[in-house]
This record gives structure tokens, sequence and C-alpha cells, in this order.
């Protein structure tokens, strides 16, 4: 036998709508090498990638793993079973599956992910760097999942949060999720701040279980180890769970608005943020979506603003003149529609005074003048007096200078939540005496 060797595995797609999910997946290799003793040298990371692309099932995760091991090609070939056993190919998973054996992750690497985090990336160049890189990789279907394996390996983390998934016994698979709804408000209310998302106070919603028939029963998003242990003593549920595991993320970093976006040059489907002036004000349509634009360097950007995100009035606030950075994603032009970005957040850096032509108070009785006819100028109908021209008024603005996000319930698994705004989470402590893996008894 050699000497151990540090083995990265980087895969995604393996899912699809009809079940499955490639964090599940993640779990029953964890589970399977904790079996053989494999040494893990950080906890599992689920890094979530441009969630403007149109083919993700849900919220475009992808999950590495880091172990040492002295058997590689055993537990690569292992690994390769399980990926190929339980990736649900016939409903439209294109799995991919990535090992590179090294400590560090070299540049190139880092590069590639930071690009699927905010652009669209074809999967021929996934092919072309693993080639090129000597990875040694594996694909089904059209090998899309390719992208997000090798970007889970490469992910530099700036900032970074935990989550601890739970996974329900497979008798379980597609039925109802029941969770106290009264735990979940509860166990908000006791972490905070240290786990966020988790109950739409407004609208009275859980915020951790997931709608579909995959196997996560509820998933506890937050800062530390600690406290997401905490949380799930609070959330109360009749179902016998089969486990839980705790990964690292980007969730709740922002980390795919970073990116500054180019109105010439941006592609469709890019993430990102930009700065400009409002050039059209906010028009309502059916539905209560809002449409707005701004100018930046000369060029117009349309941007949207969807009803659920509830920015709709601070759109409809602005006017000609006001400056703001948005973020969100950019959708594709259509026949009725040009490029427009979706706003995922608004930060109002400048307010424009609302200045309007009005006729003129009268001083003595404080009433606004009516106009006496063209060109023959004002008066008061209380006391006659009369003023020959308009004056101009301020009307007080409706928004602040400030960044407004949208509702919880329309936050998308990278946004950076209020409570999370100055924050960064720069190491979480890993080793085997945490308890981030762990199987409930029967
Ligand atoms: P879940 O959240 O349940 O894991 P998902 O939403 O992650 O599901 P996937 O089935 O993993 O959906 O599909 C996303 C696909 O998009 C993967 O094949 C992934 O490799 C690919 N992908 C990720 N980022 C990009 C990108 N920037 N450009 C192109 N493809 C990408």
């Amino acid at each position: 036998m050699t000497d151990a060797k540090i083995l990265n595995i980087g895969f995604d797609d393996t899912d699809s709508p009809k079940g499955m999910c490639t964090t599940f997946l993640a779990y029953k290799i964890v589970d399977l090498l904790k079996k053989q003793n494999t040494q893990f040298l950080d906890f599992p990371k689920l890094i979530r990638f441009n969630p403007n692309i149109p083919w993700k099932t849900r919220g475009n995760g992808a999950v590495s793993l880091k172990i040492r091991t002295k058997n590689p090609s055993k537990i690569k070939n292992q690994i390769k079973q399980i990926v190929e056993k339980y990736s649900d190919i016939k409903n439209g998973a294109n799995p991919g599956l990535v090992f590179y054996e090294n400590d560090t992750i070299p540049k190139q690497f880092t590069k590639f992910s930071k690009l699927a985090l905010w652009q669209l990336i074809n999967r021929k160049q996934a092919k072309i760097f693993a080639t090129k890189n000597n990875l040694e990789f594996f694909y089904q279907g059209n090998g899309q999942g390719l992208i997000g394996a090798i970007g889970a390996i490469g992910y530099d983390f700036k900032d970074h949060t935990l989550e601890l998934l739970s996974y329900r016994k497979n008798s379980k698979f597609g039925k109802k999720r029941k969770l106290f709804t009264q735990s979940v408000k509860i166990m908000q209310e006791k972490t905070f701040p240290y786990t966020f998302n988790s109950f739409d106070v407004k609208k009275n919603r859980i915020l951790i279980t997931p709608h579909g028939p995959d196997p996560v029963f509820y998933g506890v998003r937050g800062e530390n180890v600690d406290s997401l242990l905490h949380a799930t003593k609070i959330l109360k549920t009749d179902e016998k769970l089969a486990g839980y595991m705790i990964f690292k993320s980007n969730q709740g970093t922002g980390d795919h608005l970073k990116n500054e976006l180019n109105i010439e040059n941006m592609k469709p489907y890019a993430s990102g943020k930009i700065t400009g002036v409002i050039s059209n004000e906010a028009k309502i349509v059916k539905g209560g979506h809002v449409f707005f634009s701004i100018s930046s360097d000369g060029h117009e950007l349309w941007c949207a603003v969807y009803k659920p995100t509830g920015m709709s009035s601070v759109a409809l606030g602005l006017i000609k003149g006001d400056k703001v950075c948005v973020g969100g994603g950019i959708r594709k032009a259509s026949k009725n529609h040009p490029r427009i970005l979706n706003l995922e957040f608004i930060d109002v850096m400048y307010l424009e005074k609302n200045l309007v032509n009005s006729n003129p108070i009268c001083s003595k009785c404080n009433k606004k003048m009516k106009s006496k006819g063209k060109n023959q100028g004002y008066q008061c109908i209380k006391c006659s007096k009369k003023s020959t021209n308009k004056i101009i008024l301020e009307i007080p603005r409706n928004i602040k200078k400030q960044l407004y996000l949208p509702n919880v319930s329309a936050h998308r698994h990278l946004s950076r939540p209020l409570q999370r705004i100055g924050r960064v989470n720069k190491e979480s402590k890993f080793d085997e005496s945490i308890s981030w893996f762990h199987i409930y008894g029967n």
C-alpha cells in the first residue's frame, strides 16, 4: 500500500425534478467512506452556482469532498458506482464526477469556479478544462454536471455559511413533510442571528422544508455548528429521520452578485450588479410586476422587479436622476422584451430632489392660489391676493438612501440576508470531534 493521498471529489447533476438530490448522494457517499474509516479534511461543500442558468433543477447546487486515503483507486471506483446507481438519468440528470489528487487547488480551478458563479459556461469548456488539467472525470448524459463538479472543487471561499441538511427514511420519500410551524418560528427566534431564512414571519411560512419528492426533510442554514445543532433540538416533527450532514456553503453570501455587469457585452443568464441613473421611471404591469430603466456609461438597461420580491414600491418610488446600484440576473431578450435585469436588490445611492411646478401659495391664508386664465396670473379665492408666477415645490421622497432586499421567501440560496450584511465567516474549525455527520438510531 502507498502513502496516504489527498483526494478531492466533485459531483453534480445527479437529480431530476422527480427525485433524488445531489446532497443526498453526498450523504450516501460520506456514510460509505466513514464506515471504511476514511479521514475527512473538511466539511462536505455545497456550492451554489449561477442561479440564472435555465437548466437547473432547483438551486443549482454541486458538492465536493476532501479526504485523505491510502487507497484512492478503491474509493474512486466505489464513488463511480454510487453515482451511476443513484443518478436519476432516465428523468434528465446529466451527472458529472471529477477526482483531483492534491492538497492545494490550482488557480485555474478557482477561476473556473468563479466564472460558473455568474456566467453561463459551455459544457465543452468543462470537458476541455478537465482534459487539459489531467483530471480524472466521468459523465453520463450530456456531461453538463462536469461544470458543477469542477467548480465545487475549485470554490475559493471569502465568506461562508453552514447548512445542516436532514434526510428522510426511504419509506417517507415523496410523502408530505410535517414539521410544526411554531417550532420553526421559535427556532428562528432562539438562534438569531446565527441561523437565517428559516421562517417568513410576514407570511407565517416555513422556509426550511423543500416541497418536492427529494429525500431532504429540512435544511437549517447558519453561521456555526453549535447553532445548527441547537436548532435541530428546537424543531419538532413526528417523523423519524434517517440522519443529517452539515455542509460548508456559499449560500447567503451574495457572491454571485459581486461581479460588475457591463451593458455593452453582458450575456443572457449572467448574474451581477451595475450602477446607473434612472432614465425611465417605473411602470407597473399586469400581475403587479414593475419595469424601469437605468442609464450607465451612455447605455440603457431595463430592470424588472417581480411582485413576490416585495420591492415594487421601492422601484415605483424612484425618479429620473436617482442613482442606484442594482443586482440580479439577465433575462434573455425575446420578441416582446429587450434584455432585462431581474432584480435581487436595489441599493439607492443618491436621491434626486423631486421638484414640481405648482400654483403659488397665499402667504396670508396658506392656500394654493387659483389660475386666473392663460398668462393672467394667480389669485387667492379667500382673500383675493394676487401673484404672477408659479412656484417650485419639493415633494418629500418616500424611499430612502439605503439597500433594499427582497422578502425572505423570495430569496435565492445565494442571496445575502439582511442579518448577514457586513458579516464575514472566514474559518469554520473542522475535525473529527465535530458532529457534522450523524445517522439516527431506529
Ligand atoms: P439541486 O439544487 O437539487 O442539486 P440543481 O438545481 O443543482 O439541483 P442540477 O441538476 O445540478 O440542478 O443542474 C444544474 C446543471 O447546471 C449542472 O449540470 C451544472 O453542472 C450546470 N451548471 C452549473 N453552473 C453552470 C454555469 N454557470 N453554466 C452552465 N452550466 C452550469
